[in-house]
């Protein structure tokens, strides 16, 4: 723990850490049964073009169903991976099952459809980790460019150098670098301006109370105005409303994800979702 803190630290034994440390471990081993039971799924959220009222993406979402304990949120048990060094192999699993995935969904005919997967740094910092990626690709029959990898700031921080190169190597292949929940890290614009990022996700935090914060309104138009002079693509997450949505389209962002189109949903619904429409892959969502 005091190393966590930054090192150089000493930190008091309390009763509160052992019960802590108690429910990860318990936690951790249930999570390496999950993997071992394919407990695992991934859901897909609809990533909307609200300018051309199509879903032209999905971002894969993990999901884990215990037999006792119900549905663990990522926010609980993704630390614990990270923490365990569990979340290599379930962000291999993750990435590979997202790629083939979105290859049936090509084959059904919904072949602009795009994939985003997060990442974690674990499988950032992993020496090869671009390797794997061009062998999921590879596997799968996709093309780079149908891709997404979603990174955050703290992520990218921890080594910004090697974090660069690893992302340029991914750029090569064709894969589009997103900078996940946008706003809620250190937002460093020197490592904004260094990274090779293509896009810009803003966090939901910034989007629950538009447009009656004017606070939130601020910070939301100062991200996205920075992006677009940037050029850089923004994506918001967590619309749940029209008046969000419009908010948003007035000014100037193009796509969405959020409740307001769909939760995320098992991959059976999407292509549900997709072949709703008259036009292969277009959607009337806006109300
Ligand atoms: P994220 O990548 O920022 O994903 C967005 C989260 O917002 C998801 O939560 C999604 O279900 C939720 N969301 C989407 N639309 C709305 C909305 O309109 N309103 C509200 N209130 N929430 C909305 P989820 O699925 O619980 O995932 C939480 C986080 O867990 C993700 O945040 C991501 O950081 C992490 N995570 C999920 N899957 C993976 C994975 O495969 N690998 C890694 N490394 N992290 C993952
Ligand atoms: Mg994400
Ligand atoms: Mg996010």
């Amino acid at each position: 723990r005091a190393k966590e803190l930054g090192r150089n630290k000493a930190v008091y034994y309390t009763a509160e850490m052992n019960a802590g440390s108690r429910k990860q471990l318990a936690l951790e081993t249930n999570l390496r049964k999950a993997i071992e039971r394919n407990q695992l799924r991934l859901f897909y959220q609809p990533k909307v073009d609200i300018n051309r009222n199509m879903i032209v993406g999905v971002e894969a979402l993990l999901r884990w169903k215990h037999p006792t304990m119900g549905f663990i949120s990522p926010l609980d048990f993704i630390p614990v991976a990270e923490n365990s060094g569990l979340i290599v192999p379930i962000g291999e699993w993750v990435m590979k099952t997202a790629f083939t995935q979105l290859k049936q969904w090509h084959n059904a005919g919904f072949s602009e459809l795009t994939v985003a997967v997060n990442l974690s740094s674990a499988q950032l910092s992993r020496p090869g980790f671009e390797d794997f990626v061009a062998e999921a690709l590879g596997v799968s029959g996709l093309d780079g460019r149908m891709t997404e990898l979603e990174i955050t700031e703290n992520m990218a921080m921890e080594n910004i150098d090697s974090a660069i190169t690893v992302l340029e190597s991914l750029k090569c292949m064709g894969v589009s670098i997103a900078m996940d929940d946008f706003g809620t890290g250190y937002s460093s614009l020197n490592y904004l301006r260094r990274l090779p990022i293509d896009i810009v996700k803003i966090d939901k935090s910034f989007v629950r109370e538009i447009p009656d914060s004017a606070e939130d309104v601020s910070i939301a138009s100062t991200i996205i105005a920075m992006a677009q002079s940037l050029k850089l693509s923004v994506i918001v997450e967590g619309v749940e409303n029209v008046r969000q949505l419009n908010f948003f389209r007035q000014q100037g962002v193009n796509f969405v994800q959020g409740y307001l189109f769909s939760k995320p949903v098992p991959a059976s619904e999407i292509l549900k979702i997709l072949e709703s429409q008259t036009i292969a892959g277009t959607v009337n969502l806006v109300k």
